[in-house]
């Protein structure tokens, strides 16, 4: 594609050195010569038109214009078609007159007809859909379903009754535009307006197809079936090609974005790839270490405590966390917060036996009757030098 075409700077007539207000006057002879309207029905025009208008829309941009400069048209033909310019290689469905609005506002007297007789890429569709914590984790399959419009099957999409066609627009000839004109103290003065009944295409539908009601769409309830990639994250939507809105005139269909809405969960909280929890760990586990059951979004799994362990301690379980959208293999990690767990509701033998227990690590039970006396002793103390205890 790219060897054929014709440097941008010769289909504009200009020399490489062309400053903005050149580039723009040679742009506008040639849009004014080979401009769809001034040619209606005329295809070697209209490759003209679009041909300049292209080149145009590289040079007028600085950015673009240095890009083409060194790479030529290799620049805007990378893969997805958008090369390095997010999107700008589809030349064919641009809209020029909306990019050029200043030139062709006085060149056409508004909205030109362009827009509407090339192909154009249909709107985008957005949804929603609600998936389970775990679910945005490992990925999964839904299905939803969503009204789309389709190219009617009995008028293929003319809106016009089978064996019928559109006519011409009688209120403007076909031109797509009116011109009325004005006297003035000056002379005549003509004004360009697009046409009310055909919309500016210079058509009108005299017999609408049954089916459609003219708009050459049907809509109905489809169901599509999405792929939810593992590790997608609350917010995050999943593009499926071709289920927007249909394209007109021959234009692709838009695309459908589908939101996740992913469900709180539980147990678990994520921040990005790394899932947060929290694990309740008995005092005796704390004291002594040993093995505790946690749970993770692969299940159970067992954790070995380190003897001593302090309540709000955070291990990490490596790799427990969510996979990365670009590499499933490259997993976060989830972070626990071990919690100990003070014991409620003893029998009888259990205070006894931590009664025991108490005297032999510290007697903390029996510090305070001991150590009445040095309290007030120390209380004394403190309040001459400098209120030790407020
Ligand atoms: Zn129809
Ligand atoms: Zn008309």
């Amino acid at each position: 594609m790219a060897e054929q075409k014709r440097d941008y700077y010769e289909v504009l007539g200009v020399d490489k050195g062309a400053d903005e207000e050149t580039l723009k006057k040679a742009y506008r002879k040639l849009a004014k010569k080979y401009h769809p309207d001034a040619n209606p029905g005329d295809k070697n025009a209209e490759a003209k038109f679009k041909e300049a208008s292209e080149a145009y829309a590289v040079l007028s941009d600085p950015d673009k214009r240095r890009q083409y400069d060194q790479f030529g048209h290799a620049a805007f033909d990378g893969p997805g078609g958008g090369g390095g310019f997010g999107g700008f290689g589809d030349f064919s469905s641009m809209d020029f007159t909306d990019m050029f609005g200043d030139i062709f506002g006085d060149l056409f007297g508004g909205r030109s007809r362009a827009n509407r007789t090339g192909p154009r890429k249909g709107a985008n569709l957005r949804t929603a859909v609600r998936i389970s914590f775990e679910e945005a984790v490992f990925g999964c399959e839904k299905e939803i379903e969503l009204t789309l419009k389709d190219e009617c099957p009995k008028c293929k999409g003319t809106g016009c009754k089978p064996g019928t066609s559109k006519t011409t627009c009688g209120k403007c000839g076909g031109r797509g535009q009116i011109v009325f004109t004005q006297q003035s103290l000056f002379g005549t003065v003509q004004n360009v307006q697009t046409c009310p009944d055909c919309q500016g295409t210079g058509q009108v539908i005299k017999d609408k197809c049954p089916d459609c009601y003219g708009t050459g769409y049907i809509a109905s309830k489809k169901k599509i079936q999405v792929s939810i990639p593992a590790g997608i994250d609350n917010g995050q939507a999943v593009r499926i090609r071709d289920k927007g809105e249909p394209g007109t005139n021959g234009g692709p269909r838009g695309d459908l974005l589908v939101e996740v809405d992913v469900a709180r969960h539980p147990i678990f909280q994520r921040r990005d790839m790394d899932i947060y929890s929290t694990a309740p760990i008995s005092y005796a586990q704390a004291a002594l270490g040993g093995d505790v059951m946690i749970d993770t979004v692969d299940g159970k799994v067992v954790y070995n405590v380190k003897a001593g362990t302090q309540t709000d301690t955070r291990v990490r379980l490596k790799g427990k966390g969510v996979p990365s959208l670009r590499n499933s293999n490259t997993r976060g990690d989830q972070y626990v917060t071990l919690i100990v767990q003070v014991p409620t509701g003893l029998n009888n033998q259990a205070k006894d036996l931590l009664r025991q227990f108490d005297s032999v690590t510290g007697d903390s039970l029996n510090y305070v009757a001991k150590h009445e006396g040095d309290a007030a002793k120390e209380n004394a103390k403190g309040k001459k030098k400098k209120g030790m205890f407020k």
